[in-house]
């Protein structure tokens, strides 16, 4: 089977990866050139709206999925025509414009942290009265990695903020005092079989996500479950996703949901019976999906814009090295590695460990 995937970057690349074993092959569009997927896999280089390579993909892909939110949704109808694409294109439509998503979230009975609709400085300043401060300001569309974000502390900078985000269609949301962020990953398949992951708790920094670890008995997890099964059933979901929360207190914040595979889903490649690219795979084929049991303690450690010496990764007993095989840039996501150890004690000291290697490779 063939399966084709839209994006050719490292969440593209570890889908490959889990799916050699069960013997598929995997064709990806990318427009660039040198893609750290394609040497585990075809590669066609070019445009996402380029007619012809979509019309290939399709033609010599079984089933299609994507590695990024923002494809544009005629895209998905288009391949659609000739062959299935999972997740579908409302999972795509309500999640690449934030407004629409937090509606949406609250349209199924899930509390998200206040927010309105910020359209210009006018209606920004008006706003602000009721979310209050602190608050941040997020572009509607394309943001990632806390790109588009703006903390607002004060009415003295509504109109930087303004001017920072270039006047993009915005909204602006107030601050949640979390107590805790984690993640809930899940997978479902075209029949509808659900598997859910052991909640991930989630460090960022500058919005990018730093750490993450497998959470074993978390007080959130059924509550966690229940709004990640609400939302793939309004969305008739195929596929994995992932949906982000705060906790605070004994409630839990639905932030933003991602129609795919996750960073913070990453230690389930050893930290799992089965990974969320493997169940991603399966879900998406209608097949069987896997056991989603932890196998001990897990983590992971994103390396951003420089990684560590491998050597030194390497002599640390229960760590895995990811190396995504990209040229290193500032704030890039370059690599990661995983924790996996039955002993408590281990595991607090390999977090210090690589949490310690990371802050001196990190230049974001
Ligand atoms: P996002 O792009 O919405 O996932 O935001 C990136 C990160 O910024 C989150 O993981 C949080 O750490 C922080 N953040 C975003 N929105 C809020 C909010 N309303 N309240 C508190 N922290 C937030």
């Amino acid at each position: 089977m063939v399966i084709g995937i839209l994006g050719a970057g490292q969440l593209a690349r570890m889908l490959a990866l889990a799916g050699k074993p069960l013997g598929l092959k995997f064709i990806f569009l990318d427009p660039t050139p040198i893609a750290c997927a394609a040497d585990v896999g075809k590669h066609l280089i070019g445009d996402y709206t380029d007619k012809a390579l979509l019309t290939q993909l399709a033609d010599e892909a079984d089933v299609i999925t994507y590695e990024f939110e923002n494809v544009p949704v005629d895209i998905i109808d288009f391949l659609n025509q000739q062959t299935p694409v999972y997740p579908p294109a409302k999972a795509l439509l309500i999640g690449q414009d934030r407004i629409t998503e937090k509606t949406f979230l609250q349209g199924l009975g899930l509390a998200t942290a206040p927010f309105s609709d910020a359209s210009s400085l006018a209606e920004l300043q008006a706003s602000m009265p009721e979310i209050g401060y602190p608050a941040i300001l997020k572009t509607r569309r394309l943001g990632y990695d806390g790109k588009g974000q703006v903390v607002l502390r004060s009415a003295a900078d509504l109109a930087d903020a303004w001017e920072a985000i270039k006047n993009a269609p915005a909204v602006v949301e107030g601050f949640v005092p979390f107590d805790r962020e984690i993640s809930i990953i899940a997978s479902r398949s075209v029949s509808g079989e659900v598997a859910y992951y052991p909640v991930s708790e989630n460090n960022h920094e500058k919005g990018i996500l730093r750490l993450a670890q497998s959470t074993q008995d978390d007080p959130m997890q059924a509550q966690a479950e229940r709004y990640i099964h609400t939302i793939m059933t309004a969305l008739d979901y195929v596929g994995t996703i992932a949906l982000e929360l705060f906790v605070v207190g004994e409630t839990l914040i639905a932030n933003e949901f991602a129609p795919r595979v996750h960073n913070s889903g990453h230690w389930t490649i050893e930290g799992s019976e089965t990974s969320q690219f493997e169940n991603h795979l399966r879900a998406v084929m209608d097949m069987p999906l896997g056991s989603t049991d932890s196998l001990g303690y897990a983590a992971m450690q994103n390396f951003i814009g420089n990684v560590p010496a491998t050597e030194k990764l390497l002599s640390l007993s229960q760590v895995h090295l990811h190396l995504y095989d990209k040229a290193a840039r500032k704030g890039r996501k370059l690599a990661h590695a995983t924790i996996r150890t039955d002993s408590l004690e281990h595991y607090t000291d390999l977090i210090s460990s690589l949490t310690e290697l990371a802050k001196h490779s990190d230049d974001s």
